[in-house]
């Protein structure tokens, strides 16, 4: 199903697939936009990206494919965490992005969940809470499920209700072993918080060795769908969490010059992953079946 021939891709029916994820973008964008944010367009080139290390999900570093450009090496971008800090550096208040994603993970494709090319409604909010944003997302997914059961799909999405359950990555693994099994045992989505991964998610000043940060899993062992957190904006608390991370501080020259001037602000935000959004509200087995040209990680890509 996941290693199609160009006849395969072409002619499978994808037809009802794209209109869901019109509806579903159209949707997001529009709970977006009514609420205020301001909608920046992607950044797909860049001096600096996201490092996505440390991570516990990730199984190694990545490395973002380079680019020689006009004499500088410039990285695909792994996400845009770095750009909505600077955006909200600029006096963008509230921001969000469709942005596109290359990460070329050495996973194998039978999760279902990755691609290495994807999309994500990557949003920031100067000044927010983890409060704030988890609340955003409640309204927008809980609305968004209630649309979609007006939408005649041949699966049922299930009814939801913020607030939706919240569990430390500590009481996953306590309650369920691990994420996966939490997620192919509950029946709503729910929040896991306090995991410790990229250095600009914010440690609790109060707490030290946790974490101000959340993903929301889909339940039915769809799984992630969103993460996002607090963010750090103090300059020695930034390079002291990259020199734990191992990371090297020159690859982030430009980010780390605007935090050294004091010009990084407290935010916090998330990214949702559009294609897992779809896979789910579809019930597809695969993401492939919702990309109508897949990117699978370990898979050549057709076309
Ligand atoms: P991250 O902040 O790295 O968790 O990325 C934000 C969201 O993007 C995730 O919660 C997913 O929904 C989506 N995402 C991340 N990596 C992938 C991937 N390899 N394939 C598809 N979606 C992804
Ligand atoms: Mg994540």
């Amino acid at each position: 199903m996941v290693d199609m021939n160009a006849l395969q891709i072409v002619t499978r029916k994808i037809e009802p697939t794209i209109e869901v994820q019109t509806k579903v973008i159209d949707y997001m964008t529009r709970y977006m936009v009514e609420r205020g944010f301001k909608w920046l367009l992607p950044v797909m080139l860049s001096s600096i990206t996201d490092p996505l290390w440390p991570d516990p999900a990730a199984e190694e570093a990545l490395r973002p494919p380079e680019v020689e450009v006009y004499g500088s090496k410039l990285r695909l971008t792994h996400s845009m965490i770095l750009h909505k800090q600077m955006a909200i550096a600029m006096g963008l208040d509230r921001i969000f992005i469709l942005s596109p994603n290359i990460r070329l993970e050495g996973r194998s494709a039978d999760d279902g969940r990755h691609a290495y090319e994807f999309t994500q409604l990557d949003f920031e909010i100067a000044g927010a809470s983890m409060d704030d944003v988890m609340g955003l997302i409640e309204g927008m997914i809980s609305g968004l499920f209630r649309e979609a059961r007006s939408w005649g799909l041949e699966r049922e999405v299930p009814r939801v209700r913020p607030p939706f359950k919240r569990f430390t990555l500590w009481e996953i693994e306590e309650e369920f072993g691990s994420e996966e099994e939490a997620s192919r045992l509950m029946e709503e989505p729910f929040w896991i918080t306090d995991i410790e991964r990229e250095f600009y998610d914010r440690e609790d000043p109060e707490r030290p060795g946790h974490f101000r940060n959340y993903d929301l899993y889909l339940p039915e062992g769809y799984g992630e769908v969103s993460s996002g957190g607090e963010r750090e904006w103090e300059y020695e608390v930034i390079v002291r969490k990259m020199r734990k991370a191992g990371i090297s501080l020159e690859a982030f020259r430009p980010y780390l010059e605007v935090a050294k001037a004091g010009l990084l602000k407290p935010s916090a935000g998330a990214g949702i992953g559009i294609e897992r959004l779809v896979r789910y509200i579809v019930g597809a087995k695969h993401v492939a079946e919702v990309q109508p040209f897949p990117r699978i990680p370990g898979i050549p890509a057709v076309i």
